[in-house]
């Protein structure tokens, strides 16, 4: 009698850590992966970004057949299994599971849901957000294939549905893997105190009962913090905009510029939706918003490159913005010494994000310097502690794997069983 196929699943990279997520499911003579992003460390920049170097630092896993062949790297691990049918799967655009999709073989189709893709091609308009291809262009992206919410891909006997689920980047989706014998869920990055909560909640009751459920558990990596009275605590992105607008009323006479990240781009047109003030946005990310919302919104140039995209009637100059007070909310990128000392500066999860890069202090001192004050109101991409148990009472897995998360055992699976799988560790279903 003939052995029944096996349905494997290999945890690349991406374990005990934040970022860097690499997981790749086997059915007979095709695989898929998911995702494709980096560790990102800069407390420890690395001499370059070639791959052996990512790859040796362990930013990168060791993998056969996946990357791009041109590019100088030898693989050192086992003797592969040779496939015939390979996919990449893209949950969404931030950078530690994005940030390396040129070095992926060109041949090998990459998946993810329209918006992503949109996405990445406007924020590596400069070529500065994605590791560029050493082969083209520096502000070269590799081929996407744009989905829609719940299309469904074959690949071999491995199909993938691509559910939306909320997160701070917008267009972020999980998936829905099944083999013949088994249902695999990877929830990607996800939230329940986003704008569309409901989103996440119809994915979470599609995969109802799945086989095994490989779960983000960024909030749980960190110990319960004591309440900082200094600090604004904000409750949701819809908190976080009432909280901008207060800002704003409360300061009628005043300099107010802000940042945030830009792949949040429905919090840019909240704030554009809702603010006293008129929001004027720095011109890529004015043209974001274009692209996926249809928004003309007014912008101005940080750079001298024009946008032929963008419609010149909305255009507000530079000088006109450094020399406001009153009537502009807007969108500060570059040459914080160039604004008003006694001015107001709102710090909505934009880089450098925080404490652990060092660019930050170097931020927060510079603003001290010119007598701008620094005011951090941030939200969580990340589902809070309880919002993990309730999605996790949703789903009712089989067999949890807690992933991205410094600690996975914090992450308890009433309904079933659950492995913490270490980095590189296959598993047979
Ligand atoms: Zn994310």
């Amino acid at each position: 009698m003939a052995s029944k196929a096996k349905t494997t699943v290999t945890f690349h990279s991406g374990i005990l850590t934040i970022g860097g997520t690499i997981i790749e499911v086997a059915y007979k003579d095709a695989h898929i992966f998911f995702d494709f992003g980096s560790e990102y460390h800069p407390e420890t920049p690395l001499p370059d970004e070639n791959l052996q170097t990512l790859v040796d630092h362990r930013w990168v896993p060791e993998m056969s057949g996946i990357y791009d062949a041109r590019l100088n790297y030898s693989y050192q691990g086992e003797t592969p299994q040779e496939f015939k049918e390979t996919a990449v799967f893209l949950s969404h655009a931030h950078l530690d599971h994005s940030k390396i999709i040129n070095y992926l073989d060109p041949s090998i189709p990459l998946y993810t849901l329209a918006e992503t893709k949109a996405i990445l091609e406007e924020l590596n308009r400069d070529g500065d957000f994605l590791t560029p291809s050493p082969f083209a262009e520096k502000n070269f992206v590799r081929e996407m294939i744009g989905l829609k919410p719940r299309d469904v891909i074959q690949v071999g006997e491995i199909s993938v549905e691509i559910w939306p689920v909320d997160h701070d980047a917008f267009g972020a989706s999980a998936l829905l893997i099944r083999t013949p014998e088994q249902l695999i869920t990877y929830t990607g990055d996800l939230r329940l105190h986003g704008y569309h909560p409901e989103i996440t909640e119809a994915f979470a009751k599609a995969a109802f009962q799945t086989d095994l459920l490989m779960m983000e558990g960024v909030s749980i990596s960190f110990p319960e913090r004591e309440e900082n009275p200094e600090e604004i605590k904000v409750l949701s992105e819809k908190d976080l905009i009432q909280r901008v607008v207060d800002v704003e009323l409360e300061n009628p006479k005043r300099q107010i510029t802000f940042n945030g990240y830009p792949a949040n781009v429905e919090r840019f047109l909240q704030l554009v939706e809702h603010s006293p003030r008129t929001v004027v946005l720095e011109a890529n990310q004015a043209s974001l918003l274009q692209e996926i919302f249809g928004k003309q919104v007014p912008y101005y140039y940080a750079k001298d490159k024009i946008n032929p995209d963008l419609n010149p009637e909305l255009e507000v100059s530079y000088q006109t913005l450094l020399a406001d007070d009153e009537k502009y909310l807007w969108q500060a990128v570059a040459d914080f010494e160039q604004l008003q000392a006694g001015g107001l500066y709102l710090h909505l999860d934009a880089q450098p994000l925080g404490d652990f890069d060092p660019a930050y202090a170097v931020f927060l001192a510079l603003l001290a310097d010119h007598e701008i004050e620094f005011l951090r109101l941030a939200v969580s991409g990340h589902a809070f502690p309880a919002d993990l148990k309730q999605i996790i009472a949703w789903i009712q897995p089989k067999l949890l794997v807690p992933i991205h998360t410094l600690k996975p055992e914090k992450l308890e699976n009433p309904y079933g069983e659950r492995i913490l799988p270490t980095r590189g560790q296959k598993i047979v279903l």
